[in-house]
């Protein structure tokens, strides 16, 4: 059995656009992320945590595109939101300073 792994999303709903923070993480780790993350979001970013039905194949979420498809499917948001590739995503919602977001 698969236990159930989690996909990370930062949603900035001022923009109505998100990024993949990453995917295939285990629920533990998943809330480590956010807990540890969230206190750096700009106002009106979150995240969000979506159950994975099963692991993804890609190795880079950046470029999974089962990642988007969940978002699309998960969002439940007219229009849907737009996806962001995560440096460009950091520059307007995350600052420079969150080292887990910048380019490494
Ligand atoms: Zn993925």
């Amino acid at each position: 059995m698969d236990q159930s792994l989690k996909l990370l999303v930062v949603y900035d709903s001022q923009n109505n656009q998100y990024t993949i923070s990453d995917h295939n993480l285990e629920e533990q780790h998943a809330t480590q992320l956010v807990e540890q993350w969230q206190p750096h979001l700009r106002s009106g970013c979150s995240f969000i945590a979506l159950d994975q039905k099963r692991r993804h194949r890609t190795a880079d979420a950046q470029t999974c595109r089962a990642c988007r498809d969940q978002v699309k499917e998960s969002s439940g948001r007219q229009p849907v939101p737009r996806f962001k590739k995560k440096q460009e995503f950091t520059a307007s919602a995350l600052g420079t300073s969150n080292p887990h977001c910048s380019p490494k």
